[in-house]
């Protein structure tokens, strides 16, 4: 219903993904559901652990993992807190990195840059805000540092490095002149990043009337952070969007700000959020809709399965109404999350309907019958 031909799945699940075998458990549950639905699902391409047990001490099998089709490597929901372990990772990763052939994507490791030391068990940012409603807040210093360190990394190792969900302007402006430093080097293209359709759209400020709803790890920011991630999209800092989908339950966000897990779900409304957040203007939108297309297919390699619409390749694209007007009405997602902060948001745009290898996925196409 979001419109997407291929999805990375975080590795943050139960079992972590960090082996060969829940990679490919999550690649076979895809292929499961697909026999069950009877019509073609968005490909899954899992995102593999860093380390092993995501326990930030040791490692995974890279060679392995790169070999059976793994292109992102990341602990998401942590950091790789110490700087001997990321320099284990760099080291293993380099080894093999040499047994790939570039001709497909780079693998890259991803990084959800924070440091746990200065989160403080926060709860939401650090501010005004979480001063006024007397709960701990993240400072922006933990995201700020841990892309400094995380882009250093990269550049002391040659390495492709990839910075999720960008909150700070401090993280935006490193990025930028990070991919001065790389394209320096002779490294072009090798530092990316991509900030969520939420941080496009909310900010502290919501966290006081929305409460947990919007409690969200990294934390919805200020105003000008905000402002610093829209310009960041729209200037190229930052390369793509991505949803940080969490779907969790209407009965975990209902444990109050402080007790709620971190999380919003984001896949069915991404498209709209995100072309509501950045605003009208046909070059605004081109540049939105490559965030979610072309930018991230061309980063993860999924041009053979998504991204691309030629002639004698099986079409994957979404039917996109830019006048529809609709209210969001999470009890009417598909997916198990029926809460959402955008609740009751008016949004201009809709997708009417999903087409995948070729075939009607979702939605209507009225007039269209057999013409797909
Ligand atoms: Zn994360």
């Amino acid at each position: 219903m979001g419109g997407f031909g291929a999805v990375v799945t975080m590795p943050n699940t139960d079992p972590p993904c960090d082996s060969l075998d829940v990679m490919q458990q999550q690649i076979s549950l895809r292929k499961e559901a697909m026999a069950a639905a009877g019509k073609p699902l968005p490909v899954i391409m899992p995102a593999c652990a860093m380390t092993k047990r995501r326990a930030g001490r040791e490692p995974v099998d890279f060679a392995e993992l790169i070999k059976a089709g793994c292109v992102l490597f990341t602990d998401d929901g942590d950091d790789v807190a110490d700087d001997d372990v990321l320099r284990a990772v760099m080291l293993r990763f380099i080894d093999a990195y040499g047994e790939t052939s570039i001709d497909t994507a780079r693998p890259r490791l991803m990084f959800h840059a924070q440091s746990k030391e200065m989160m403080h068990g926060g709860v939401m940012h650090e501010g005004a805000v979480s001063v006024r409603l007397g709960v701990p807040g993240i400072p922006r210093e933990s995201e700020d540092m841990a892309v400094e360190r995380a882009v250093r990394f990269g550049l002391v190792f040659h390495l492709p490095v990839h910075i999720t969900h960008v909150t700070t302007m401090g993280a935006v402006e490193i990025i930028r002149r990070g991919k001065d430093a790389y394209a320096a080097a002779g490294l072009k293209g090798y530092l990316t990043s991509d900030v969520t359709s939420h941080h496009l759209t909310f900010t502290d400020e919501d966290v006081e009337w929305l409460g947990a709803l919007a409690k969200s790890n990294p934390p919805l920011r200020e105003a000008f952070d905000r402002d610093a991630l829209r310009a960041g999209l729209l200037g190229g800092t930052i390369d793509c969007i991505a949803t940080d989908h969490a779907p969790h339950t209407a009965g975990e966000k209902s444990q109050g700000l402080m007790d709620a897990p971190f999380g919003i779900t984001g896949l069915e409304i991404a498209l709209s959020a995100s072309l509501n957040a950045i605003g009208g203007g046909m070059e605004k939108a081109a540049r939105v809709l490559r965030a979610l297309t072309g930018g991230p297919s061309a980063l993860i390699g999924a041009q053979k399965s998504a991204g691309v619409l030629a002639e004698s390749t099986l079409a994957n694209l979404c039917v996109y109404d830019p006048a529809e007007e609709w209210r969001v009405e999470p009890s009417q997602f598909a997916g198990k999350c029926k809460v959402s902060p955008y609740a009751g948001m008016m949004l201009r745009g809709r997708i009417k309907a999903v087409i995948l290898s070729g075939a009607l996925a979702w939605g209507e196409l009225p007039g269209a019958e057999g013409a797909v």
